[in-house]
């Protein structure tokens, strides 16, 4: 274990709570406790892992709140080190006396992420999984916190070393031929070294593929509502956002009066947008109104394209389907509650179609539907996850990888030196050190724990 001062840092959010807890992790942290914690059980007589109750007094003699303190006995907590919480009441003057108290006698103040950094540091976690603590914290779905917490758990690091078991036995059987002539341990068996390494190469291309849904899950899908002015696209928002609202609880409640709104559908989190580019500009042709909706239309995972099927199509409505690509754009048809008058001929290009009535929510279950089965055919949604790679910089280690093996591959088939081989499943190995952190560098490490706020 590596040695480190003691920190401290109220590891609840600031505000008001029943509950505020300060945690100190390192060599004194038992000490300090030692120092201020008054009980009918003191400090050298606490059993690791068990709460205790008591006052935490100053030097003078003078209480500064009723606690509960616990401590955790290295290497079986969260850093890996000695740590200590303390339970007190949770108001911000309270907390701020407990921190003080302990950085009065030595304790320094923990920058962002340091909890979770040396429980890196200290082997406790490895790198995969202490940035899933980040996304656990963060997940904005209950799929997304299940994948979080698989990655916690070490699925996607299990996953790593078992592609770098395999890469470690074929560097050492090339390193074997590298170093003892041929007569000593016979010619090398060519398909025996690459039959797996082009498996694990698929493999771990494959597993970077599994970006595309973890992104959805990370970041939520972009739903862009667009159509000519008049069409309903408000209406459609609110009938979704109410319909949504009904069908999952998870929706957290918000005002609709921006132009943006969240929601979960079956388990994706969903970010709606109305495209105000359009809506706003009176003149159907003025640049920046749809230059912006183009831009909007080409970040969108989903266009629900709004016609009005009371009206003849306009040259706006043409307009605006140019923007659109066929295979992420649902025409919704509106106004279904009138007679219908709209040349749906006209939009073969645009097979995905569902008739609505915004305004008496008619059509809505339907219309929700189809969102989700286009989703899913974007490879979106995979009801069982397996191991699904959140993280842009994981999917780039894992190309790398990827790219090396390809390159040891076609090496191999130009018989090339068995030096050079070796290099390139070295890289691929180097490569996959990137995401437990084997191989990542300072500046990286020191990058990824700084985006984790105090107290972390
Ligand atoms: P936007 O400009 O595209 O956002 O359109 P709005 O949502 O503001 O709606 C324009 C008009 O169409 C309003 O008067 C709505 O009440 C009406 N409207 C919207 N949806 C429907 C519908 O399904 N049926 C009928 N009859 N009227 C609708």
């Amino acid at each position: 274990m590596l040695s480190f001062d003691t920190i401290v840092a109220p590891v609840t959010p600031p505000g008001e709570g029943g509950v505020g807890i300060v945690r100190l992790s390192g060599p004194k942290a038992v000490d300090f406790l030692g120092n201020t914690f008054h009980g009918k059980v003191n400090v050298a007589g606490m059993e690791s892992h068990k709460l205790y109750h008591g006052h935490l007094l100053t030097s003078g003699g003078e209480r500064v709140d009723e606690v509960l303190a616990v401590t955790m006995r290295a290497p079986r907590s969260y850093t890996g080190e000695d740590v200590v919480e303390v339970h007190c009441h949770g108001g911000a003057q309270i907390l701020r006396s407990v921190l003080d108290l302990f950085l009065d006698i030595g304790a320094r103040m923990a920058g962002p992420g340091e909890f979770t950094q040396r429980a890196f540091l200290n082997g406790r976690l490895d790198l995969a999984q202490a940035e899933a603590v980040i996304e656990v914290i963060r997940a904005r779905s209950a799929r997304a916190s299940r994948v979080a917490l698989d990655q916690l758990d070490g699925h996607l690091s299990r996953e790593i070393y078992k592609f770098s078991e395999q890469l470690k036995q074929s560097l050492a059987l090339l390193e074997a031929h590298i170093d003892f002539p041929d007569d000593e341990v016979g010619a090398l068996d060519l398909p025996y070294l690459l039959d797996p390494l082009r498996q694990i190469s698929l493999q771990v291309e494959a597993l970077a593929g599994s970006f595309d849904v973890g992104r959805v899950l990370r970041e939520g899908v972009n739903v862009l509502i667009l159509g000519r002015p008049n069409v309903g696209k408000s209406s459609l928002m609110n009938a979704i956002l109410g319909e949504s609202r009904a069908i999952v609880n998870e929706f957290a409640g918000t005002t609709r009066d921006t132009l943006e709104e969240q929601l979960v559908l079956a388990g994706f989190p969903v970010r709606l947008v109305d495209a105000a580019g359009v809506r706003d500009t009176d003149d159907p042709v003025e640049q920046e109104g749809v230059r912006r909706a183009r831009e909007k239309a080409t970040a969108a995972d989903l266009i629900l394209m709004v016609v009005d099927g009371s009206s003849l199509l306009t040259d706006q409505d043409m307009l605006a389907l140019e923007l659109c690509k066929p295979d992420k754009t649902l025409v919704v048809v509106n106004k279904s509650d009138q007679a219908q008058n709209c040349e749906l001929e006209s939009l073969a290009d645009f097979p995905c179609r569902v008739a609505v009535s915004a305004k008496y929510n008619l059509g809505l279950d339907e219309l929700l539907v189809a969102i989700l089965e286009i989703l899913k055919s974007d490879a979106v949604s995979s009801g069982n996850e397996g191991v699904v790679v959140t993280e842009r910089r994981h999917r780039e280690a894992l190309l790398l990888a990827r790219d090396a093996l390809k390159q040891l591959v076609s090496s191999a088939g130009e018989s090339a030196p068995l030096e050079c081989l070796a290099m390139d499943l070295r890289e691929a190995l180097s490569a996959l050190g990137l995401i437990t952190g084997e191989t990542t560098p300072d500046e990286i490490l020191d990058q990824i724990f700084s985006q984790f706020c105090v107290g972390k």
